[in-house]
């Protein structure tokens, strides 16, 4: 049975006993205010929540939710979609034009609205402590008895920016990044974060990790603390040819707890616990071309490039007469080395 319209008298009286014509012209889906107002970070360009003065999101993404908050929809209307065009008249001052989409009753209702949305600067809590020399923890790297390498200082560097950036912590920011003797230090505004970084970067370079605090003061009738997490990289990394036992290894991995060695004459590799890490000795020497002259069971004679003899060598791989191959030098004897070193 069709009703009919009781403001109109037509047929048709689904949207709360009238016409879908005389419902529309009766029903206003959303409203927006006149003036909007935003608060933006001079330093970081995010929005500020002004009651919190904590920064909230990126400034151009502000504006939508700005509109979203001010938007007041019909109590059965549910928003379908929402279209904002800018026109910034100055810093201070932006035109805005809103296009909301609204579904009441299974009615699509379009609606443009504009509004003036006014710009207040300041600074955001973490901003103003960043800039304030802030920082709740410092991760110290260190490089042991050998320095750290420009690229593990970059891959630092680069990894700890990363996870800070890639944090949502209020007080995720570097408040400063020194080099300094065999290392690197980061003071960093949050400290469950600089944790979480200092173990990533134990697990990366391997070695020792350590915790300490110190009292720098009270605040609101409790001690405050400044923890400092210290990652200190072993004394050999991999890629490094060691003795171990008076043998020449080539380390593979060195880990937190174990290293993993290649032995350059049988090709065997050996994983080493803790305890025995101690007996590790990285030696200096070069890694160099030399030609296979000849080849005997086991045994192969190589020229050596530096002091042109001819050197036997064992080898865990055949080779064959004439093929150049690479070889660690130490103390005026050559190991092949494996295919897959690349360092250096
Ligand atoms: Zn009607
Ligand atoms: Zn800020």
């Amino acid at each position: 049975m069709s009703e009919l319209c009781l403001e109109c008298g037509g047929p048709g009286g689904q949207y709360n006993h009238t016409c879908e014509d005389c419902f529309r012209a009766s029903t206003e889906p959303s409203k927006l205010p006149q003036v909007l107002k935003m608060k933006i970070c001079l330093r970081c360009n995010y929005m500020v929540n002004p009651s919190t003065n904590q920064r909230v999101v990126e400034w151009e993404k502000g504006i939508e939710e700005v509109v979203r908050d001010a938007l007041v929809l019909h109590k059965s209307a549910a928003l379908r979609s929402l279209e904002i065009d800018r026109h910034e008249r100055d810093d201070y001052l932006m035109d805005l034009r809103v296009g909301a989409g609204c579904d009441i009753m299974g009615l699509k209702f379009t609606q443009e609205h504009t509004s003036e949305l006014r710009i207040t600067y300041g600074v955001c809590n973490r901003c103003s402590r960043q800039y304030g020399n802030y920082y709740e923890a410092i991760i110290q790297l260190r490089g042991g008895r050998r320095s750290l390498s420009e690229e593990e200082l970059d891959y630092a560097v680069g990894a700890v920016e990363k996870r800070v950036a890639g944090s949502g912590a209020e007080n995720a920011f570097i408040t400063r990044a020194e080099r300094i003797h065999r290392g690197l230090d980061f003071y960093l505004g949050d400290k469950s974060l600089a944790k979480e970084i200092a173990r990533e970067l134990q697990h990366y370079f391997g070695g020792s990790y350590l915790e300490s605090f110190s009292l720098v003061g009270r605040k609101d009738g409790k001690d405050v603390y400044r923890t400092t997490y210290l990652v200190r990289a072993p004394d050999y990394r991999a890629g490094d040819f060691v003795s171990y036992h008076n043998r020449i290894f080539l380390l593979e991995k060195a880990g937190e707890k174990s290293a993993a060695i290649y032995n350059l004459i049988t090709g065997k590799s050996k994983t080493l616990k803790e305890r025995e890490l101690d007996k590790l000795k990285v030696i200096e020497g070069d890694v160099v071309e030399a030609v296979v002259v000849s080849i005997s069971e086991k045994e192969a004679q190589l020229l050596d490039p530096v002091s042109y003899k001819t050197v036997s060598v064992l080898t865990p791989i055949p080779l064959t007469p004439g093929e150049t191959v690479r070889v660690f030098r130490y103390e005026g004897g050559l190991y092949l080395v494996p295919t897959s070193y690349a360092k250096k």
